[in-house]
């Protein structure tokens, strides 16, 4: 692995950081600052890394003079967007984190219906402004995820049969390369490179600012929250498995099994209850919304259904008190499905009955619609035909059960293995490192371009903290 300095403490003194320090205009937070410990935290609990310097830059030019730095002095780099990420790639041992958290502003045109997005902003931020227009970015669904770590790896929102993910609705991203140069890539400029940041993670830059086509959604939309008891949980997946066939482009639904969390939104008595939930966004009218999710209701008997219209903003923060940074001990993994036949629903309950922690929680994601028109070669993400992505977010707060609960997770994974193609959403993936193959499932035949294109913007896998895609050298 080349000059790249990794498990070494690294020598942050001298004239080199003094020169750095003297054109960085953000700040520099080094092991003995206070505020240290409280910013190398990442939403996953579990990560626990110690950089020598976190570089949180308030500009581009911070941007390339961070680049600079940590190529000349052969630093490990990690990028920070909104720090999601469960498998920690935003953070680094001892080597430097190159932080955009403080790069959040956000313009919206409405005449054109876009918005330019800063490299470090949140859904938040982006929900924010647009809405104040009567406009939407297609994004994620709690609130403080960033946009940069999200969009790269594809992105997956409320109204994603609708209007595609969040790199369908990309139209260019300003960047730094790994030689410290800003470029503009799109359609018209640097094609190569805008096709493989849509789906290729951070492999190839450090994206400055987004520029989003924005959807005409809100201010208030109809969405479908109906909690069953897990005791119905077969016959509500057999029911949702048939209901998805046949539904319009509007309708984006999940299938949820959880737990009620201890919560005081949530009546005390139904605390900690295993259950099967089904939630879904009409992106369209609300009334037509009511009839469309109405089947979703009625199924069985809800335990409680918080089904409504409701401001769009509030259904983006509707997840975010049970998902707060750094509270879960956290490990994910995933897969693509291209169905659920019965014998197959009939298994996942099984196993969702055992789920570890109440914290836990496994997700089935409804697909196609506006993501499977587009063609798998179209951008670096792969194949789209999947009708289901099934997430198994385990979750827990105790860190005594980190291995039980890794094991069970990959147990559960391996199973599932054998029903899929092995395409994962590296977005909802905590093992990053050992991934050729699983790389190689998920891109297909698109996988050999990315190589290309890495060998060509990031020879010396510069940018490596990530699901890394392998410079031709070092195959
Ligand atoms: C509670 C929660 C809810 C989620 N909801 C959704 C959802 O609704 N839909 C969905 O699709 N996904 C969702 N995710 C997954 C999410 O897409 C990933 O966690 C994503 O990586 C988060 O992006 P981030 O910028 O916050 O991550 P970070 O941890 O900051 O970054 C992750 C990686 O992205 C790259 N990166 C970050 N910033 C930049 C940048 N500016 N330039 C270049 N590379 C960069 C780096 O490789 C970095 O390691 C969710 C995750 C969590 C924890």
């Amino acid at each position: 692995m080349d000059n790249i300095k990794t498990k070494q403490t690294i020598e942050l003194s001298g004239t080199a950081l003094d020169e750095f320090s003297n054109h960085f205009s953000g700040s520099l937070i080094r092991k003995d600052d206070p505020s240290y410990h409280a910013d190398r935290q990442l939403w996953n609990r579990m990560i626990d890394k110690k950089p020598a310097l976190i570089a949180r830059c308030r500009d581009v030019s911070d941007v390339i003079h961070a680049v600079n730095f940590a190529r000349e002095n052969h630093l490990l780099v990690a990028v920070r967007g909104g720090g999601h990420n469960v498998a920690g790639n935003a953070m680094n041992d001892d080597g430097i984190v190159i932080d955009l958290s403080q790069m959040r502003t956000v313009r919206v045109d409405p005449e054109n219906k876009t918005a330019n997005v800063q490299g470090g902003a949140t859904w938040a931020d982006v929900d924010q402004e647009t809405q104040a227009f009567g406009l939407a970015c297609a994004g994620g669904i709690v609130s403080e995820t960033g946009v940069a770590g999200l969009t790269l790896g594809g992105g997956f929102s409320w109204f994603r049969r609708k209007a595609g993910m969040s790199i369908d609705n990309l139209i260019g991203a300003e960047m730094v390369l790994a030689d410290g140069r800003s470029v503009y890539a799109s359609e018209k400029e640097n094609r190569d490179l805008f096709w493989a940041i849509r789906g290729g993670g951070g492999n190839f830059g450090i994206v400055t600012s987004f520029d989003f086509k924005l959807q005409e959604i809100g201010p208030e939309v109809m969405f479908a929250a109906c909690i069953y008891p897990r005791a119905e949980a077969e016959r509500i997946l057999k029911f949702w498995v048939e209901y998805t066939r046949h539904i319009p482009d509007e309708v984006t639904s999940d299938c949820v099994n959880w737990s009620v969390p201890e919560h005081e939104s949530f009546p005390p008595e139904l605390h900690n209850q295993p259950i099967t939930v089904l939630s879904a966004m009409y992106a369209g009218p609300t009334e037509k919304g009511r009839e469309a999710l109405q089947p979703l209701r009625e199924v069985a008997t809800p335990l409680l259904d918080l089904s409504n219209v409701y401001p769009y903003l509030g259904v983006q923060k509707m997840f975010d008190p049970f998902l707060e940074k750094n509270k879960l001990y956290s490990y994910w993994k995933c897969l693509f499905l291209e169905d659920i036949p019965e014998s197959l629903q009939k298994r996942i309950v099984e196993r969702v009955n055992e789920l570890p922690a109440p914290q836990s929680l496994v997700s089935i994601r409804n697909l196609q619609g506006a993501i499977s028109r587009v063609p798998a070669e179209a951008t670096a993400f792969g194949d789209r035909s999947a009708r289901f992505l099934l997430s198994i977010d385990t979750m827990w707060l105790d860190p005594e059960q980190n291995e039980a609960n890794i094991q069970w997770t990959r147990d559960f994974w391996n199973e599932m293995r054998q029903h899929s193609h092995g395409q994962v959403y590296f977005n909802f993936n905590s093992d990053m490192n050992g991934t050729s193959d699983m790389l190689k499932d998920s891109y297909g035949r698109n996988y050999e371009k990315l190589v290309e294109i890495k060998t060509k913007y990031d020879p010396d896998n510069f940018f490596r903290l990530n699901a890394n895609i392998k410079p031709r050298l070092e195959i």
